[in-house]
């Protein structure tokens, strides 16, 4: 049973960039209710009960179990994975990954080229979903996923990830998606 994980900052740690308010509602509704829907899924097979969820997303497609089922565990598992990682990468003090920076100018030519193509990834995503920085194995690429859907789903390792779900922002931010998402870089860890 997948249990919700602690911040290692508080809820207000991260103001003013995100409030509170919004982070309170973002992880003890939000996320405890993909990890609820998660563990009710799981339970039904044994094939996604076991072994490592990371995995058994890249194999999701191939799992002989309904497609129902399936599409729990892609909105659920994915949600779980997405938000876990999320938190992770976010904080009140900056703890550059010099690492990526790296990669990130390899791939890029500058940090802020990758901004720039990252925010346009964030703003551009329709609807509900994500924008994802993602090792592919050989080469790093910016992407949107839709809804929860991983990066894992692909087999990708996300390196940076952003949630651009209306429950995100919309507290503080309204409608002004862009708005959050400059603002957001203040408190993305890494770079
Ligand atoms: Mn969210």
């Amino acid at each position: 049973m997948y249990q919700l994980p602690k911040l290692s900052y508080e809820y207000d740690a991260l103001e003013p960039h995100i409030d509170a308010k919004t982070m309170e509602i973002h992880h003890t509704k939000h996320h405890q209710t993909y990890i609820t829907n998660l563990n009710i899924v799981i339970e039904k097979h044994d094939v996604l009960k076991n072994g490592d969820l990371k995995d058994t997303m890249s194999k999701l497609d191939s799992l002989d179990i309904p497609d129902a089922d399936k599409t729990m565990f892609r909105n659920n598992g994915g949600g779980h994975l997405n938000h876990s990682f999320f938190w992770e990468i976010m904080g009140p003090k900056k703890a550059v990954d010099e690492q990526l920076v790296e990669k990130i100018k390899s791939k890029f030519g500058s940090v802020d080229t990758f901004k720039e193509e990252f925010t346009q990834a964030a703003i551009k995503r329709f609807g509900s979903g994500w924008a994802w920085l993602v090792d592919k194995g050989e080469e790093l690429e910016v992407y949107s996923t839709a809804n929860q859907d991983s990066p894992h789903l692909q087999g990708h390792t996300p390196l940076i990830g952003l949630d651009v779900w209306e429950h995100a922002y919309y507290l503080h931010y309204q409608n002004r998606r862009p708005d959050y998402v400059k603002a957001w870089w203040n408190v993305l860890k890494l770079v």
